[in-house]
């Protein structure tokens, strides 16, 4: 049912055909509706207001007010150089204000003799407080004005909106727009649920959120909004939920068989952990429940997930099932190939490989054994969902190190079968429990919460390009004890030429810099033939060579436990989760080690974040929701490649959990009662789950 606030918000006073085609193009507001959802991002206190003595220069980028009296103007520059100042003091000191623009509307509003609420941004110039471009507001009117509000909302704003429109004349639009549309403003919660979880109305909602009185209102309009925005994702995945719930059978893996046993008890190289034995039940128990297991695995590096793998595909191919693991680079899906293969020897598995690389025999036998049966585990990159892949009987799936695969890719494996496998997503980038249930509603999570035993400290420091001397020095010392390091450079894409001229080098001044013979030092990047590669990183395995110069290739996967020494080169040009995953190389049990942290001086303040809390924790569930604070929750690692677009513009799932899990369980009371919202009281739940819910629907299932 259209209304007016699905009018054009050209309909609005003081906006007009210009204005909304620039409000269209600029902010992406069409209706007077979207004008209205378009909420402040922050908030100043107007009660407060300055003496002049009181600015400081701490106070330089915020907005403040001033009571003052003008006392002077000046006129100076002529043509395109002209401006405007005026001059105005109260009882503690004075203050310049000056405009570079709208002079002729500027003097005729500026009274000398009047007192004035000036609001702006100060800057202190010699001591001297100036304004450029304030808001000026005659005392008398200011104070006798019906709409002042304590707090005044801050729209962010393009360059072109704050041209045209400027903070109050968008303001006044928003005040217009709330005007037109008040009174069609409906409610489209149920009112048994605006009680149950103390919500104030939708329309008192959106005035407040927009014009609050007071702290105490601003919270609870902000409350009641983000409960709609979780409420309708929660409806949408919780709906997709149910429906593959009820909708697809999942294979059963009803025994615990031979090879299982065999392997659990004669070949485990270790005793499992507490953490990695609960995540090998959960899965079992999924896998019996005749429903299609969707998990995600997060565990920290180095926690051992890849133990979990193999003993579910154990699982599946005591049942009669293929399983496949799919990994996101050559050098881990071979040095897992690898593992897997050393350690169930004599079971009587077939494993085999499939990469990009295969060669024509290699892929051959994995080819011709997938198809014939023959083959139990396939490990391989990507080149496991090329089409000329086809399984006898695929059961079970494990995708390693989940934010390196698309929602594409994911989509290509479930084609392969008639009846969708059994899935199990393993990442080491952990997202707060919260957030994945967020993302991935319909996605069970399971999480190895310790390490395994023997594990060293990792000690972390920060240091600058000129400590470079120092640095070198302590890794004599470290390799004189006949420890490894591991030197990375960034190298975000391959292709960038100047990223690997960087390691290029990099390479040289370390052979430089070590110039005894007995330091052997040998490279690895990705420009690289997967030979030269894989031969590089034997010999530092094999302890052929006392330093690895490498990129980011090696940030997954690599196992070398005298490796106690992990170096980053221009760190600030990594994300958090990267340089937690860098990290994860060291500390695997060669004893006490480090990380090094290398940088420029000069530092923007989110870099300088990152590097000052890797140097404080090494938990990574702690560093992602740092991370997520840090660069907001929309661009975390995965989310994008996800598919979930999820229209969140004023509830975080990292900062508002509690409430989060509040909509959660309203939304499967709603289900429950009502599972495909058809109830007439329910047109506006709907309506949430149509906007909120994600356009492009994903299903973890459909790897999916
Ligand atoms: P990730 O979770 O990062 O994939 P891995 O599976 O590569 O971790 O395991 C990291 C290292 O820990 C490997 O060398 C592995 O053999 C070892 N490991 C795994 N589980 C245990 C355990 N229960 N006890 C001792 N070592 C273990
Ligand atoms: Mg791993």
């Amino acid at each position: 049912m259209a209304t007016i606030l699905d009018n054009s918000v050209k309909f609005v006073p003081g906006v007009g055909e210009v204005r909304a085609k620039l409000l269209e193009k600029e902010l992406g507001i069409v209706t007077i509706g979207d004008l209205l959802s378009f909420y402040p991002f922050r908030y100043v206190d107007r009660t407060k207001i300055h003496s002049i003595a009181e600015i400081t220069s701490a106070m330089e980028t915020s907005l403040v007010q001033v009571r003052a009296r003008i006392t002077g103007v000046a006129y100076s520059g002529t043509g395109r150089k002209q401006r405007f100042t005026a001059f105005a003091s109260d009882a503690t000191g004075s203050v310049e204000l000056t405009w570079f623009r709208g002079i002729k509307w500027v003097e005729k509003s500026v009274e000398v003799g009047r007192e004035y609420i000036i609001f702006g941004r100060p800057t202190l110039y010699r001591g001297e407080v100036q304004f450029a471009h304030p808001e000026l507001e005659l005392v008398e009117r200011a104070m006798s004005r019906e709409d002042r509000y304590a707090m005044q909302g801050i729209y962010s704003s393009t360059e072109k909106i704050a041209s045209t429109l400027g903070a109050k004349g968008f303001l006044t639009i928003i005040r217009n727009a709330w005007n037109v549309g008040k009174d069609h403003i409906t409610e489209n919660l149920p009112a048994a649920l605006l009680r149950r979880y103390d919500l104030i109305s939708r329309r008192e909602a959106l005035h407040d959120i927009h014009f609050p009185a007071s702290a105490e209102q601003l919270k609870a309009a902000e409350r009641r909004l983000k409960f709609d925005e979780f409420l309708g994702v929660q409806l949408s995945v919780q709906s997709l939920r149910q429906e593959r719930l009820s909708r697809r059978g999942g294979f059963l893996f009803p025994k615990v068989g031979e090879k299982f046993n065999d392997f659990f008890n004669h070949r485990i190289p270790f005793p499992l952990t507490n953490a990695q034995k609960r995540v090998v039940k959960e899965i079992r128990q999924d896998c019996i429940s005749g429903y299609q297991m969707n998990r995600l695995l997060q565990g920290d590096v180095g926690s051992g997930k890849t133990m979990v793998a193999l003993m579910s595909m154990l699982l599946a191919v005591d049942n009669g099932f293929q399983a496949c693991m799919m990994a996101p680079t050559e050098i881990l899906a071979r040095q897992h190939f690898s593992t897997i293969t050393r350690q169930t020897e004599g079971l009587g598995l077939h494993v085999a490989i499939l990469t990009g690389s295969s060669k024509a025999k290699e892929r051959r036998i994995a080819l011709e054994g997938i198809a014939s049966g023959e083959v139990d585990i396939l490990i391989g990159t990507h080149a496991l969902i090329e089409d000329r892949v086809q399984f006898s009987n695929l059961g079970y799936v494990v995708i390693d190190e989940q934010h390196r695969f698309g929602v594409e890719q994911r989509a290509r494996l479930w084609t392969k079968n008639q009846q969708p496998p059994h899935i199990l997503v393993m990442t080491a980038t952990p997202i707060p429990r919260t957030l994945a249930m967020t993302l991935y509603g319909d996605l069970d999570v399971s999480v190895i919460d310790e390490l395994p035993p023997g594990r060293q400290p990792i000690r972390t420091y920060h240091y600058t390009d000129s400590a470079r001397l120092k640095l070198w020095g302590f890794l004599r010392r470290q390799i004189a004890a006949g420890r490894q390091v591991y030197v990375v450079y960034p190298l975000i894409k391959e292709s960038e030429t100047m990223d690997y001229k960087d390691l290029e080098d990099g390479f040289e001044s370390i052979v430089r810099g070590f110039p005894l013979p007995d330091y052997r030092v040998t490279v690895c990047h990705g420009k690289m033939k997967p030979q030269d590669k894989e031969e590089s990183m034997r010999q530092f395995k094999d302890h052929e060579a006392d330093i690895l110069v490498a990129t980011s290739v090696i940030e997954v996967g690599v196992d070398v436990p005298n490796a106690t020494v992990m170096v980053i080169e221009s760190a600030e040009r990594f994300g958090l989760s990267q340089l937690h995953q860098l990290r994860g190389r060291v500390g695997r049990g060669g004893g006490e080690s480090f990380c090094i942290l290398m940088s420029g001086e000069k530092l923007s303040r989110e870099a300088r974040q990152r590097l000052q809390a890797m140097c404080q924790t090494t938990d990574g569930f702690r560093l992602s929701e740092l991370d997520m604070k840090l660069r907001g929750a929309g661009d975390i690692n995965g989310t994008q490649q996800s598919g979930m677009a999820f229209d969140l513009k004023i509830a975080n799932p990292t900062l508002d959990a509690p409430l989060l899990q509040t909509a959660r369980e309203a939304a499967i009371e709603i289900l429950k009662e009502d599972s495909r919202l058809e109830r007439k009281e329910h047109a506006g739940l709907r309506e949430l789950r149509k906007r909120h819910g994600g356009g492009q629907r994903f299903d973890f299932s459909m790897i999916s």
